[in-house]
This record gives structure tokens, C-alpha cells and sequence, in this order.
């Protein structure tokens, strides 16, 4: 028989002498002509919280069932804490959680008796599934019918049926997808909690606002193919991506924003002349004796700034956020 994938790959090891999390070594994945997963190699450490990022159809998912023993790659390796995850690797399985998009639930049973169900299947104890409502903020949502859950109790709901038996490693997906600014913040802390226990966590999200808060790192998958991978402010500081200063319309025009120094490109938005610059500094000393300061606001680069250049640049945009041919990236960007 003609099968390499899964085998245990080399995984490189830590400095106590343990293998990384999760281990993926040039993974590829094919659907009839469309290559899901295009050669991706990728370590998470233990402990990290790993954000995997990329627009819609880029293989997020697959890659991620693939790491869940969920799926077979066509090539390459996978390691979970050193050990294949296919085909269903039954010891691994206490030690992973698995939050999906369509988590199902026992809709006509209450939100403990639910939990409990789940736990049984792990042989996790009662003690257990209070402690996780409790910490996934459904301590006083007990004797309520999961069919009488908002959206946001919902994914909590889900998030502690992936987390009741205590696995040391969780993937989630879309975590804070539908839920309201409050109900994200509040599960912002939930995710937080899980990292300080020392639990490696695999997610994907689309906001880029909660990667950069949460994340130790991300990657950025386009296309199948993982075209960056690292902490968010290094992402953020190695791309140069430019800070943006908003001026009111009306203090300046277009072609006098864009010509003074240090100015990348103008653009109008709302009431304001966004100057998109990598010198604010320079910026402001010059647009201060033409228009003065007053209501001029800054905007510094975000994880989304980067990640809208990258995915651009990499589908062939042309319009990027920051597009200067002279930047050099030097962080670990694959290239293509
Ligand atoms: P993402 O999670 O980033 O949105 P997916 O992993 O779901 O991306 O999908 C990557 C590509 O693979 C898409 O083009 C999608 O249509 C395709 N794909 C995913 N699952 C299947 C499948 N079971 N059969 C055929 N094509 C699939």
C-alpha cells in the first residue's frame, strides 16, 4: 500500500522535550479540481492560542478537520501531541474539543441535562459540567430549555460542550460568529480563561479586531496555501502597514491631501479625507500651519489593515490598503 500521509511526522520537539500541539507538515487536500489545502506546513505550540484567518473558501475548515482526525489529507503529515489523528485515533480524542458551526443540541432538554448528556459521553462528572457552565458564564441558565437560548447562550453552550470533558487542546469555529458586541467581549473572557489554564486553543474568526486581541498568532490562509504565520503585532510592525489620519472634508482638498509629504494615497470617507501614511508624524507637521489640528483624528495600523493587504495582494488586487513596492517583509511570509 502506496500511504504516507499521517504517518508521525519528525515533530519538532520543545525545550522540555515535548512536541509541539498540533504538528502539520505540507498537507495537501484536493476536492475534484480544487486544491482545498495547498501545502501547508505549520506548528502550534502548547499553551498558544492559534488564530487561523483567511477569506471564505480558503480551506479554513478543512485544514482544521483535517488537524481534528475529521478528514484524511490526500499528502502530508499531521501530529497531535506527537500522534496521528487519523484514522480516528480514539486515545486522542478525550484530549481534544471540538466546537463546530452546526454544534448540535438536545433541544428539548434543559441546559444542564444537555451538558450532563455530553459529559456522559466522555465519562465527565457532574462537578464537571457546573464548573463549565460556570465558567462559560451559564452558571444561572440551568433549568432553561436549550430551545429557549439566545444566539449568544447558544454558542456558549456549544463552546462548554466542547470543553466539559477538559481537553488540553480546542478548536473552535467562527467562536463569536452572530453574537452581539457585548455577548463577543463577554466570550473574549471565556477565551481568555481557557489560555490562562494553559489549554492550547485553534480558532477561526473573520474579526480581525478579536485575532489581534486574543491571538499569540495567526496565519493567514489564501487560497489553501498559508501565506503568513506570525504574533499579530509582528505582522502588524514587519509590514509597515500606514496609519491612517482623518480630516475633515472641507479643510483640505483630494489633490492637496495627496500632495504633501509622507502622504501614501487619499481617499473619502463620510466626512472625512482619509491620508493613509507611514510618517504620521511628518503628516501632521504639515497639514498643521495649512488646516490646523482640530479634529484631525489617527488611526493606527490594525490586524485587519495587514490582513486586507495580504489577501489582496495575494488574489491580485490592486487596490491594496498599502501597496509600496519598497517594503520588505521580514517575517515569515511564504511566498507563492
Ligand atoms: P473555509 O473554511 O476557509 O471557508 P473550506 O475549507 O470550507 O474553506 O473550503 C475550501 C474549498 O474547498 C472551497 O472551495 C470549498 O467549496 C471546497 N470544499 C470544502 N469541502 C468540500 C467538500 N466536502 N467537497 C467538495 N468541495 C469542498
Amino acid at each position: 500500500m502506496n500511504e504516507v500521509p499521517h504517518m508521525t511526522p519528525t515533530a519538532p520537539v520543545t525545550g522540555d522535550g515535548t512536541p509541539p500541539a498540533v504538528t502539520v507538515r505540507d498537507v495537501t487536500k484536493q476536492y475534484g479540481d480544487r486544491r482545498a489545502v495547498d501545502g501547508v506546513t505549520l506548528d502550534v505550540l502548547r499553551g498558544e492560542f492559534f488564530g487561523l484567518l483567511g477569506p471564505n473558501g480558503a480551506g479554513k475548515s478543512t485544514l482544521v478537520e483535517i488537524m481534528e482526525g475529521l478528514r484524511k489529507a490526500d499528502s502530508g503529515s499531521v501530529a497531535v501531541f506527537g500522534e496521528s489523528p487519523w484514522p480516528r485515533n480514539t486515545g486522542l480524542l478525550p484530549r481534544l474539543g471540538v466546537q463546530t458551526q452546526s454544534s448540535a443540541f438536545f433541544v428539548r432538554q434543559t441546559v444542564h441535562e444537555h451538558l450532563r448528556t455530553v459529559a456522559a459521553l466522555y465519562g465527565a462528572d457532574r462537578a464537571a459540567v457546573d464548573a463549565t457552565l460556570e465558567s462559560v458564564g451559564l452558571g444561572d441558565r440551568h433549568r432553561v430549555r436549550v430551545d429557549d437560548l439566545s444566539g449568544g447562550q447558544r454558542q456558549r453552550l456549544a463552546i462548554a460542550s466542547a470543553l466539559v470533558h477538559g481537553p488540553e487542546l480546542i478548536f473552535l469555529d467562527e467562536p463569536t460568529a452572530s453574537l452581539d458586541p457585548e455577548g463577543r467581549r463577554d466570550l473574549w473572557e471565556v477565551l481568555r480563561g481557557l489560555k490562562a489554564e494553559g489549554r492550547t486553543i485553534v480558532y477561526t474568526t473573520h474579526h480581525l479586531d478579536e485575532a489581534e486581541a486574543l491571538c499569540d498568532r495567526v496565519g493567514i490562509l489564501v487560497a489553501g496555501r498559508l501565506v503568513v504565520t506570525d504574533a499579530p503585532q509582528n505582522l502588524i510592525g514587519s509590514f509597515g502597514a500606514g496609519g491612517k489620519l482623518l480630516v475633515p472634508v472641507g479643510r483640505i482638498d483630494e489633490a492637496g491631501a495627496a500632495a504633501l509629504p509622507g502622504v501614501d494615497r487619499v481617499t473619502v470617507q463620510g466626512g472625512h479625507l482619509v491620508l493613509e501614511t507611514r510618517e504620521t508624524g511628518r503628516v501632521l507637521a504639515a497639514l498643521d500651519p495649512l488646516t490646523g489640528l482640530d479634529g484631525v483624528q489617527t488611526r493606527m495600523p490594525s490586524l485587519e489593515d495587514v490582513y486586507l493587504d495580504i489577501t489582496a495582494r495575494r488574489a491580485g488586487g490592486t487596490d491594496g490598503v498599502t501597496a509600496p513596492d519598497d517594503r520588505a517583509p521580514n517575517h515569515q511570509e511564504q511566498q507563492a
